[in-house]
C-alpha cells in the first residue's frame, strides 16, 4: 500500500495585484486502494490543488507537505514525480503539434520506466488501450490532442492512464463535456485502473453525474481553498440534493 499525503498546503500566484493565495490549507490523505472524489464550485481551487501536486510552474507552494510514502514530492521534477508513480490527467491538455499519440505515449513510458518498451508488445499494447476506451487504430497517427474533440482528448487521457499505470491518478474534470457514451467509456477506464487494486484515485469534479459511473470511497467538499467537509459516497448524494450553498456561506463568513 501507498500513501499520498497532502498536509496544510498553501497555494499562491503571481497576478499584477501582487500574490493571491488560492489554497488555504488544503489537508487530504489517498492511500492506493482508495477512490477520492473532490467535489466543489467553480473557481474553489480544484484544478490548483491537481497542477499543485503536479508541479505547474505557475503555482508558488508557500507552505505545507505533499509526499509520496513519507517522500517529499514538491522538490521532484514533473518527470520524477511522474516516476514516483503519480498521473495527472489535466483539465485542459495541451496539444503538442508534430508528436504523434502513439511517440508521446512511448516518450511518457520511457521516461517512467526509465528504459524504453519492447516495440513488439508496446505497439500491440497501445492499440489495445485505443480500442479498450474506443478510439480508431488510426488514432495512434495524430499529433497529440491536435483537433481533438473533446471527447476525444478524454478517452486519449484513460488510454495514457491505463498504459502508463501508475500508482496514483488524479483526475480534473474527466467528466467535462463528455456526452453520456462518453462519459461511459471513461469512467469504465477509470474503473479498470482502480479495480486492479493498489492504485489511487483523486477525481476532482463539480458535477455528482460521473459519480453514478465511478462509486468514491470518499468524498471531500472543496470550498475557498480548502477541504470544508468529507465523508462517504452518501455526500454526494446531499451535493447533488442540496448544493454547494452551505458550504459556500459558511466560507464566507469565517473569510
Ligand atoms: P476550480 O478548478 O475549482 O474551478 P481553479 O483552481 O481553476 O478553481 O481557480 C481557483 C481561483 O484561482 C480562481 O479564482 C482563479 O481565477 C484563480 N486562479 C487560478 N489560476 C490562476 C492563475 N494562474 N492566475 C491568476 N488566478 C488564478
Ligand atoms: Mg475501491
Ligand atoms: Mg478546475
Amino acid at each position: 500500500m501507498a500513501t499520498l499525503e497532502i498536509k496544510d498546503l498553501h497555494v499562491s500566484v503571481t497576478t499584477e495585484e501582487g500574490e493571491k493565495e488560492i489554497l488555504k490549507g488544503v489537508d487530504l490523505t489517498v492511500k492506493t486502494g482508495e477512490v477520492h472524489a473532490i467535489m466543489g464550485p467553480n473557481g474553489s481551487g480544484k484544478s490548483t490543488l491537481a497542477y499543485s501536486i503536479a508541479g505547474h510552474p505557475k503555482y508558488n507552494i508557500t507552505s505545507g507537505t505533499v509526499t509520496l510514502d513519507g517522500v517529499d514530492i514538491l522538490s521532484m521534477s514533473v518527470d520524477e514525480r511522474a516516476r514516483a508513480g503519480l498521473f495527472l490527467a489535466m483539465q485542459y491538455p495541451v496539444e503538442v503539434p508534430g508528436v504523434s499519440v502513439a511517440n508521446f505515449l512511448r516518450t511518457a513510458k520511457t521516461a517512467i520506466d526509465g528504459e524504453a518498451p519492447k516495440l513488439r508488445t508496446w505497439v500491440k499494447d497501445v492499440n489495445a488501450a485505443l480500442e479498450r476506451v474506443t478510439l480508431d487504430k488510426d488514432f495512434a497517427q495524430r499529433s497529440v490532442n491536435e483537433g481533438f474533440s473533446g471527447g476525444e482528448k478524454k478517452r486519449h487521457e484513460i488510454a495514457q492512464l491505463e498504459l502508463l499505470n501508475p500508482k496514483f491518478a488524479v483526475l480534473d474534470e474527466t467528466d467535462s463535456g463528455l456526452d453520456i457514451d462518453a462519459l461511459r467509456v471513461v469512467s469504465d477506464g477509470v474503473n479498470r485502473y482502480s479495480d486492479q487494486g493498489d492504485r489511487g484515485v483523486l477525481l476532482i469534479t463539480h458535477y455528482t453525474r460521473i459519480l453514478r459511473y465511478i462509486k468514491p470511497d470518499f468524498v471531500h467538499v472543496f470550498v475557498a481553498g480548502r477541504v470544508a467537509d468529507q465523508g462517504g459516497p452518501e455526500l454526494a448524494d446531499e451535493l447533488e440534493a442540496n448544493g454547494y450553498d452551505k458550504y459556500v456561506k459558511a466560507a464566507a463568513s469565517e473569510a
